[in-house]
């Protein structure tokens, strides 16, 4: 029998529960009393006894979405401040191609049997707990659309007993969109650790994009955040498929793969993080990762990030800035893993890039000449990124010489790469 509040299934209500939550333990939110309002017209406080609505529910769910901030859609620092402030499940969105965009991103439920010691959600956890349908996200979706508000949709879930089943729900809702509303735009699906092939290739069916996250970069940090998932069976090795079936020479080619790294929870270095990063750029062509500053306070009493958040490094979002960083490195500068610069703890410096590190640490690379220099030459001068350097190449192409840097941009924003450049003129 379902909750007549939120549509619950898997818990058990109890025997002749007609389905009214205040009556009955069913832990959603709706079995709290209602919080008293107050009327505007006669001044008395009255009780709202209604079961939460759609909108209601997507509420708590694009909440509770925001421990997944790393969203695989581009999301930046400023853009979830934003956030914040307005309805939380509408994301304003970086484009590969630089456009903005904002799409509507939220859990479709959060009723979780999973342990992750990061998460507030984790099954052992209090908190509100209610799910939305196909038809309902679907219905939501559409009605945003309709009015402009958002182009495209992210959706992730909580784990349930049987992976497949909390598939089910995106991939669902997903099928709507397509097939029975023709929907053409961005769908991003999360696919959960232990899926079956059946359920991931349904999903890569009808996304533009999934994500599985690997949230730590080796199986014995990993162990740290969860003992009921398996790194290796529930996550890589299913991250190894969908390398395989998303790769050029797969039958999804055109879907997009990404990942997800929270830093700081389990004592990882930036190191091992960018190490397994590496690899799963060279090894399995990987189309992102992102990186998710761990925020201490929700998680369990026994991890790193927790017992000392100092082990987090002293600046949680400067560090997650820098993997970032090294991660525009690897897959748009031509550095390889190998090459990215640590300090003698194995982090990354966090008070300078770490394209400048590996410059001050490579003087004989340098002055590069910006007249005969080849692009990945360039590309290794701090303060020149691809932008700079295609335009530095289009004047040499068409005959020109680089004679002063106003050619290329603005002198003030290139100001730190003088220091490593030489200009024939
Ligand atoms: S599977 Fe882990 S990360 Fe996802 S909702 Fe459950 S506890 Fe949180």
């Amino acid at each position: 029998m379902a909750c007549g509040c939120c549509g619950t299934d898997a818990r058990p209500l109890r025997t002749g529960c007609s389905g009214n939550c205040a009556r009955c333990a069913h832990p959603c939110a709706a079995s709290r009393p209602a919080p008293a309002a107050k009327s505007a017209s006669s001044g008395h406080t009255f009780s709202i006894a209604s079961s939460p609505t759609a909108i209601e529910r997507l509420r708590i769910l694009s909440g509770d979405a925001r421990y997944d901030l790393s969203c695989a859609c581009g999301t930046q620092g400023d853009e979830r401040v934003r956030n914040e402030r307005g309805d939380r499940w509408i994301y304003p969105v970086t484009l590969p191609n630089g456009g903005t965009s904002a799409f509507l991103r939220t859990l479709v439920d959060n009723r979780c049997s999973s342990d992750c010691a990061y998460c507030p959600l984790r099954s052992d956890q209090d908190v509100r707990r209610c799910l939305l349908d196909p038809e309902e996200i679907a219905a939501l979706f559409l009605d945003y659309l309709r009015q402009r508000k958002v182009f495209g949709i992210f959706l992730t879930s909580s784990l349930s007993d049987d992976p497949d089943r909390s598939m089910a729900r995106m991939i669902d809702t997903a099928a709507i969109l397509r097939r029975r509303h023709g929907f053409r735009g961005y769908v991003h699906l999360k696919i959960l650790p232990g899926a079956s092939d059946a359920a991931m290739q349904e999903a890569l069916k009808l996304a533009d994009a999934v994500s599985l996250n690997l949230e730590a970069p080796t199986q014995r940090r990993f162990q740290v955040l969860s003992q009921r998932k398996d790194y290796i069976a529930d996550i890589v090795e299913p991250m190894k498929k969908l390398a395989r079936w998303t790769s050029r020479e797969g039958p999804f080619s055109r879907v997009g793969l990404t990942t997800q790294f929270v830093v700081g929870a389990a004592g990882e270095s930036d190191f091992e993080l960018v190490r397994t990063m590496g690899a799963l750029y060279g090894k399995l062509g990987l189309s992102r990762a992102y990186f998710s500053a761990y925020q201490p306070g929700g998680g369990a009493a026994h991890l790193p990030g927790e017992r000392n958040p100092a082990s987090m490094g002293p600046d949680p979002l400067t560090r997650e800035h820098r993997l970032y960083q090294s991660d525009f490195l690897l897959r748009k500068y031509g550095f390889s893993a190998d090459e990215i610069p640590f300090g003698e703890d194995g982090n990354l410096v966090l008070d300078k890039d770490p394209k400048e590190v590996w410059a001050a640490l490579h003087p004989e690379r340098f002055p590069v000449d910006l007249d005969t220099a080849d692009k990945f030459e360039l590309l290794r001068v701090p303060g020149l990124g691809p932008v700079f350097v295609d335009r530095i190449l289009k004047i040499r192409r068409s005959g020109g010489r680089i004679r002063h840097l106003a050619q290329i941009g603005d002198p003030w924003r290139l100001n730190r790469a003088l220091p490593w450049i030489k200009q024939s003129a």
